[in-house]
């Protein structure tokens, strides 16, 4: 029988080295007051409706609502560089993403933009190691998690007999995998305390699953 495993990226297997906000503000210098609150604003709304091009948009709102002096364009560009200078992927998380995945089938299975996040995956050169790679808002995919429909399109992209989820995020993650009929793995510290899938790290999570 096979178990495939899938992982969330961000805050999962991908670190942050600074705040969300932080990054905004190398991106729009000198931003009016209430512009980052009405970007992320945007930004869910239109992650939320499946949009392809959520930054962008989000930016369009800020130029046209703050008269912020610049292109809707090179913001998200800008932004898109910045997000990815503040990203880490520590190394144990890294040795033991590795070590599952020489041994079952293994991918990767996000919410965030299809551009964004392959970027996430090619500068730290985690994507090669896994056999599939889901992300919400690729326009073949267009289903966020916690919805069934992103682990349907998980199950087909990866065929095994059962799925573990690891991820750090319980109402998206852990709520949704279960819902699915996946076992799941919890990384993160919200959610119900006394949760039997929660552990401490990827590390212990794939000590888990191999043990
Ligand atoms: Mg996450």
């Amino acid at each position: 029988m096979t178990t495939a495993v899938y992982f969330d990226l961000d805050l999962t297997l991908l670190q942050y080295t600074d705040d969300f906000e932080t990054i905004f503000e190398r991106s729009v210098p000198d931003a009016p007051d209430g512009a980052y609150e009405r970007y992320v604003e945007v930004l869910f709304e239109t992650f939320d409706d499946l949009s392809s091009t959520p930054y962008r948009e989000a930016f369009s709102a800020i130029v046209s609502e703050f008269g912020v002096d610049s292109d809707p364009n090179t913001l998200a560009t800008r932004h898109h560089e910045r997000e990815l200078e503040a990203t880490t992927v520590p190394e144990s998380t890294r040795r033991a993403l590795e070590t599952v995945a020489a041994r079952r089938p293994t991918g990767i299975l996000t919410n965030g933009a299809l551009a964004m996040q392959q970027a996430k995956l090619s500068r730290h050169d985690i994507g090669d190691c896994v056999d599939a790679v889901v992300v919400s808002n690729d326009p073949d995919v267009a289903a966020r998690k916690p919805s069934t429909e992103i682990f349907d399109v998980a199950e087909a992209a990866l065929p095994a007999d059962e799925y573990i989820y690891v991820g750090d995020t319980y109402d998206e993650d852990i709520v949704g995998a279960r819902r699915a009929g996946w076992d799941a793995i919890h990384v993160g510290d919200d959610g119900p305390a006394g949760d039997a899938a929660r552990v401490e790290s990827v590390e212990d999570a794939v000590a888990r699953i191999l043990g």
